[in-house]
């Protein structure tokens, strides 16, 4: 049965790294029936803090990654004192100025045979002998991680290549406590659109900071896992498809690039495919926070509409600003012109004569308004054509955008009308 883990130190944020250690493992456990567990490293007293831990929590559970056992590292001093004991009286540990140190062969090498890397070959001269336990009592994380790990049944860590070179000392403490020693596969690091290590300057940020620039959880974790892991040329996964989806042998050996525009691409494709009551639920936020659409008139509004305009929104916006943003139209406040378009006298009067008869349209439905708009202009001897972009403009303030008869129906017959007659007026004054 695979026992996988993801094991933060929480001295900070959970970053877009430790997210993808804490999916591969995730997924490795949902794909095979395993078990996810959580481990909170915090020994480190000085830098570990409560907020921290409470912000690796907050992200994991926005991310939709669950976890079935919760350990906290500082919980289990006795057990890494019996070890550290066990390994004392054994001969393999010896204590000097106060702190307990392994003592490592002087011959012969340790090899790790990393399930990505192949076999890693270490002199055992070259690691020297390690401090397992300060002088002050406290233990350190190439100790405490084994024996962790060892008490927990672990099968597999997956982690990223910056342990590698711990990973011959964890080795060697697994043999000197008598315990297995699980297999190992370190993942290739991130690198920035510079090739250089990713860093907080090429988005290497906090997890929750995309929930908060609008990002989907479900996009966010196909774009972390496929930094890294790849099926095929495929590049879109849902959730359940990653879960099914997801083998050790998938992920690659070489460092994976962060590239944010593909970011934006992905968040694209699952805005498309979001369920229309979630979307409009995720997006309220993002419309309130531009400080237009009062929290009272989102609430009043239409929730049909709501979801018919976002659902024609969506395919232009990358993210649920851009869409909090477009959807500002369905509601009466001043539009933010994104384009303008200057018309003349006859096309004014034919605006101003649509906002006649439009709000006579029952019920305003797309086909309804288009026949009406075309009876109405043919009356007047105008086409379709003299008069659309003008009429896009006026209503939705940019010249691209969802079909014209499409998106007047959740604005409403009123506030298309209003546009309609301010924009036509506005022009000719
Ligand atoms: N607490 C360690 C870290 O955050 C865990 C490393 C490991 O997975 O063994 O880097």
């Amino acid at each position: 049965m695979v026992r996988v883990r993801f094991a933060p130190s929480p001295t900070g944020y959970l970053h877009v790294g430790g997210a993808r250690t804490a999916l591969f493992n995730w997924l490795y456990a949902r794909h095979t029936g395993g078990t996810f567990i959580l481990r909170i490293e915090d020994t480190d007293k000085e830098r570990s803090t409560d907020a921290s831990i409470d912000e690796i929590l907050a992200s994991l559970t926005w991310l939709g990654i669950d976890w079935d056992e919760y350990y906290r590292q500082t919980d289990r001093t006795d057990a890494h004192l019996e070890a550290a004991e066990l390994l004392m009286s054994k001969g393999l540990a010896y204590e000097h100025e106060g702190a307990w140190w392994f003592r490592v062969p002087t011959e012969g090498q340790t090899v790790v045979g990393d399930e990505l890397l192949g076999d890693v070959s270490y002199p055992n001269d070259q690691l020297k002998d390690f401090a397992i336990r300060r002088s002050d009592g406290s233990f350190l994380y190439n100790f405490v991680v084994v024996v962790d790990d060892a008490d927990m049944g672990i099968t597999h860590i997956i982690r990223g290549d910056e342990h590698l070179n711990n990973t011959p000392k964890q080795i060697l403490l697994y043999r000197g406590l008598d315990r297995p020693v699980p297999r190992f596969l370190h993942v290739p690091l991130i690198l920035g659109e510079d090739r250089s290590r990713l860093s907080k300057r090429h988005g290497d940020t906090a997890v929750l900071e995309y929930r908060d620039r609008g990002y989907l959880p479900e996009a966010l974790v196909n774009f972390i896992v496929r930094l890294g892991w790849s099926h095929g040329d495929d590049e879109v996964f849902s959730r359940d498809e990653l879960t099914e989806l997801f083998t050790l042998e998938g992920i690659n050996k070489s460092a994976a690039v962060f590239e944010e525009a593909k970011l934006r691409w992905l968040n694209q494709q699952h805005l498309k495919r979001a369920d229309l009551d979630r979307l409009v639920d995720l997006v309220e936020p993002h419309v309130l926070t531009r400080g237009n659409v009062s929290e009272e008139m989102w609430g009043e509004a239409d929730l049909d509409r709501l979801k018919t305009g976002a659902d024609l929104l969506r395919d232009r916006s990358h993210t649920l600003g851009d869409l909090g943003w477009a959807m500002e139209m369905l509601f009466p406040v001043p539009l933010v012109a994104q384009d303008e378009i200057e018309i003349t006298d006859a096309q004014a009067e034919l605006l101003g004569g649509l906002a006649e008869i439009l709000p006579d349209v029952e019920p305003f439905t797309p086909d309804r308004i288009e026949t009406a708009i075309r009876d109405g202009l043919a009356a007047r001897g105008a086409k379709l054509k003299d008069i659309a972009l003008a009429c896009r403009i006026a209503v939705t303030g940019r010249k691209a955008g969802p079909g014209l008869f499409d998106i007047l129906s959740p604005i409403g017959p009123d506030l298309v009308a209003e546009r309609l007659l301010g924009f036509a007026e506005g022009k000719a004054g």
